[in-house]
């Protein structure tokens, strides 16, 4: 369990004001110009010592991250920090809570950050829907601008950066990092191929990092009370804290700073107030957002919240977005439902997203009611292989996952479907009425 004293982010629940002189009582904007004074090279040093990865879902260590940009950029080729702040995976809710309460932590972040990567700017990419978010993002940008802490000469340090936030236009698949370099450039936000990576060539074809908005937030924190205070959080590989964001069938659902590696069980039982009708009553977790794979009751429950723990009972802590699903829920509707997500947020361009996706949803809503046959099972299984890995990005990964483990934990209950109406015969039927 986080002691309070470790907690990053104070006012996650918006008790105190979003704005400088309370986000300075909190400890933000304290001697900034010190931190830089330590040098690019100290900076990059620290966080990767810290152990953190990246709170975004991919889990890459983010100070290495940040090593791969250029040493000594050109004025023809700056490099820039680009803030995915697109938050549109289902489930996920914690980036906002960070923008709206504490957005000056993710400011100083920026700037600590494209300091350390010798970035001119950073450009906060922000979902659309978020309005209220913007609006306090834009202030407290306006605040940091007026109090000298950005700008030319950021925070005294003879640094110059700006700070630009970008409203998207509600597509979840611009928080793939390089469709959100797409969109910033005013294109269709689509995924490029890649290599050239985004450190290579980015935004307009300067180098760029992309990093999650936790992941920006808790870096000054970090550099003030030391790589080891961090890295003795959490277990070994999945040090820190994190935020994790609880919704579905718990007491109360809630967002929650939380030390890496703290076990659901623990995890539900201190902040959510338990299950809803009790831990007999749970039946399967999806812990890390839409696109990771659910994890039935037993095996989740004692299993450490993090990114080893997750990967080693076949799911992932992706955004730990965890969303508890009890025993009152139609699975197989859920998951289905999850399929249609991901088929109308497919950009089109490669094969077997666009049209995987689609196969797959409509074979799902067969599943779903039962207008298939057996076989139908295991062909939708070799067609979610088909699909994962064999697309330009990872939302073909994404819509492949969910369904991988459904049949693998729950094929009796697609089968006992399939039976209950007689092996489904009329298929074609079935699918007509999905497409309906
Ligand atoms: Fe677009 Fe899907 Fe291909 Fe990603 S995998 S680039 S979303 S078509």
């Amino acid at each position: 369990m986080l002691a309070d004293k470790d907690r990053i982010f104070t006012n996650l629940y918006g008790f105190q004001s979003w704005k400088l002189d309370a986000a300075r009582l909190r400890g933000d904007w304290d001697d900034t110009a010190a931190l830089l004074a330590r040098g690019q090279d100290a900076i990059i040093d620290t966080m990767k010592a810290s152990g953190l990865r990246g709170r975004g879902g991919a889990g890459f260590s983010t100070g290495t991250k940040w090593s791969f940009m250029p040493k000594a950029p050109t004025p023809e080729r700056p490099s820039f920090l680009v803030i995915n702040a697109d938050e549109s995976e289902p489930g996920s809710c914690k980036d906002r809570e960070i923008m709206r309460h504490d957005p000056h932590k993710l400011i100083e972040g920026a700037l600590v950050a494209g300091f350390a990567m010798r970035a001119r700017a950073a450009y906060i990419y922000i979902r659309g829907e978020y309005i209220q978010e913007t609006l306090v993002l834009e202030a407290a940008v306006r605040e940091a601008y007026e109090a000298g802490l950005v700008g030319r000469n950021a925070c005294g340090s003879g640094y110059d950066f700006e700070v630009v936030v970008h409203r998207g236009a509600g597509a979840y698949i611009a928080g793939e990092e390089t469709a959100m370099l797409e969109s910033l450039e005013g294109k269709k936000a689509q995924p490029r191929l890649k290599p050239p990576f985004p450190a290579g060539a980015g935004l307009y074809g300067c180098p760029t990092t992309v990093n999650n908005v936790e992941s920006i937030a808790v870096a000054p924190t970090i550099l003030r009370r030391g790589a080891a205070w961090f890295a003795g959080i959490g277990r070994e590989k999945n040090e820190g804290t994190k935020l994790y964001q609880i919704s579905g069938h718990v007491n109360r659902p809630c967002v929650v700073e939380e030390a890496m590696g703290i076990t659901f069980r623990e995890l539900i039982e201190a902040h959510c107030g338990g299950i809803r009708g009790g831990w007999d009553n749970l039946l399967a977790v999806i812990p890390g957002g839409s696109s990771v794979p659910l994890v039935p009751a037993a095996e989740i429950m004692d299993a450490p919240m993090d990114f080893d723990g997750l990967k080693a009972v076949g799911s992932g802590l992706g955004t730990a977005a965890v969303i508890v699903m009890d025993k009152s829920t139609d699975i197989v509707r859920a998951i289905s439902r999850i399929s249609y997500f991901y088929k109308h947020e497919s950009c089109g361009q490669c094969t077997p997203c666009r049209e995987g996706t689609g196969w797959m949803w409509r074979m799902m809503e067969r599943l779903r009611s039962g207008d298939a046959e057996l076989a139908d099972i295991d062909m939708l299984q070799q067609v979610t292989k088909q699909v994962e890995g064999h697309s330009i990005c990872a939302l073909g990964d994404a819509a492949a996952w969910p369904i991988q483990g459904l049949i693998k934990h729950f094929r009796p209950e697609l089968e006992r479907r399939i039976n209950a109406k007689g092996g489904g015969n009329d298929a074609g039927v079935g699918m007509l009425e999905a497409a309906e």
